[in-house]
């Protein structure tokens, strides 16, 4: 069989990678996976397809996290049925994805995945001679935009991005099917691409964050050559939809080693692409934009690693806030407009220039712009103002917001960082005697706020 896929390959291999995989079959005993691990709901699935006279396996990170000891968080199958056979054959299974068509089978909230084996594109004059382009499409710059073209299993694992991704576990036999050496790198601790590492990230530039997010999250090296190229290719990003990136940058910073990442993501200089207002920020390490990303991914990286939940609402907000800050400043400079209404503009023109490069939807940009815009209330604790500010439903993030800018900057966000910290734990009692302090030592308006006058009876005429 190896020898039939190298024959079939040598006929268009300049076309593709210049190397052949070289599967190996290894056996319980050495890859040493139980179904102990396995999610029973992705062993229903690989049940099921081969009942039905399908070949299915286990694939990609799941295998691979399960040879490092890990648990998987997730579980993808591979399969030579169709994506509408596979529907035919669960009831819980609905077909998604355009650019990379699949089926979800899915069991309350565990879903598993099931792609078809991809094979190769031909070029694009072949594609539009054979009527392919509605399958596999790819552009100028050598980007697959569409990828539905189905293959066998070895093709499968060549279109695979680094070598411990192609790894396939059978579960008729219990055998793992290592097409690239996985194993071996996985022993050594190597993150390396499968084929010319150039055409590899032009096919698909995400694969420089997933390297990075890899390197960082399992602790491997990334190989020289699959490094090397990392740092002429960044720009590639600029292709990505914005859409694509939202989730794959929420996937790099929110990982549990969020901070590897960023360190990682500063050396090849791909925060640029991603974050082009924040990038220039973020020259010195000493700086407090530099300071405020990592305190920020110290403290996301502790939440996830102790099983609290994440927003990724805060840490976009957290990624927007010094360039606000510096915009806003400029509008005040330059255009003579005042805090409160450079501040508003500022957010505006910072997150609208941040979509061009990364969709945010509007269900987390408008959490974004309350941690933002409370930053501004938050100094403002006179009479009933602090107790109502306890009561929003965002004051928790916008306090740990300023918290990490109080941490960051000292002086006085510092102060009222601690302030509020107080207050919180404050008795009914101390927290007026707070009160009644501030506005000693702060003065402001002590007058209650002017109730609103009721509007008057039209007069008959
Ligand atoms: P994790 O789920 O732990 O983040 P993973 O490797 O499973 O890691 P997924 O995004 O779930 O990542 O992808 C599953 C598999 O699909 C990968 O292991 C890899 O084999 C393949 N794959 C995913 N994205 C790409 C890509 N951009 N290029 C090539 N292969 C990919
Ligand atoms: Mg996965």
């Amino acid at each position: 069989m190896i020898k039939k896929v190298k024959n079939a390959f040598s006929s268009n291999d300049n076309d593709y990678h210049s190397e052949l995989l070289d599967p190996k079959v290894l056996t319980r005993g050495e890859h040493g996976i139980s179904r102990e691990g396995i999610s029973d709901n992705a062993l229903k699935v690989l049940y099921r397809l081969n009942g039905a006279g399908f070949d299915a396996y286990l694939v990609g990170g799941c295998v691979r996290d399960l040879m490092m000891g890990l648990h998987p968080k997730d579980f993808d199958v591979v399969t030579n049925a169709t994506p509408d056979e596979v529907k035919g054959l669960f009831k819980n299974c609905r077909l998604i994805g355009r650019r990379f068509r699949l089926a979800h089978i899915v069991f309350g909230r565990e879903i598993i995945e099931v792609a078809t084996f991809r094979g190769h594109h031909q070029s694009n004059q072949d594609d539009k001679s054979k009527g392919a382009s509605e399958l596999g499409k790819q552009s100028q710059e050598g980007q697959i935009l569409r990828d539905n073209v189905f293959g066998s299993i070895e093709e499968d694992a060549e279109r695979r991005d680094f070598t411990v991704n192609a790894m396939y576990y059978r579960v008729t036999d219990f055998t793992v099917t290592d097409f690239a050496n996985g194993m071996q790198a996985i022993k050594d601790k190597r993150l390396e691409l499968i084929g010319d590492p150039e055409t590899r990230y032009r096919e698909d530039p995400v694969r420089m964050l997933r390297a990075a997010r890899f390197a960082a999250k399992l602790d491997l090296q990334i190989s020289p050559s699959s490094s090397e190229a990392i740092h002429h290719h960044g720009a590639l990003l600029n292709n990505i939809p914005p859409a694509r990136l939202f989730e794959e940058v929420i996937k790099l910073f929110a990982s549990g080693q969020g901070l590897k990442t960023f360190a990682l993501m500063q050396e090849y200089e791909l925060m640029q692409p991603l974050f082009p207002q924040l990038s220039p920020l973020l020259k010195d390490d000493r700086s407090k934009e530099y300071q405020f990303i990592e305190k920020m991914l110290i403290n996301t990286d502790n939440r996830i690693n102790t099983g609290l939940r994440v927003t990724p609402a805060f840490m976009y907000a957290a990624f927007l806030w010094y360039p606000i800050e510096e915009h806003c400043q400029k509008l005040m400079d330059e255009a003579g407009l005042n805090h409160f209404d450079a501040f508003n503009i500022a957010m505006n023109d910072v997150l609208h220039r941040q979509i061009q490069r990364i969709m945010i939807p509007k269900r987390f940009s408008a959490v974004m712009r309350d941690i933002w815009q409370l930053q501004l209330r938050l100094p403002k604790r006179f009479g009933r103002r602090a107790y109502q500010m306890l009561e929003h439903p965002k004051f928790r993030a916008a306090y740990d917001f300023l918290l990490i800018r109080g941490a960051v900057e000292g002086g006085k966000v510092l102060e009222l960082a601690d302030w509020w910290t107080e207050f919180q734990e404050a008795s009914v009692d101390q927290r007026k005697n707070m009160l009644v302090k501030l506005r000693e030592t702060e003065g402001g308006n002590t007058r209650r706020p002017r109730k609103r006058r009721k509007p008057k009876k039209p007069t008959s005429s």
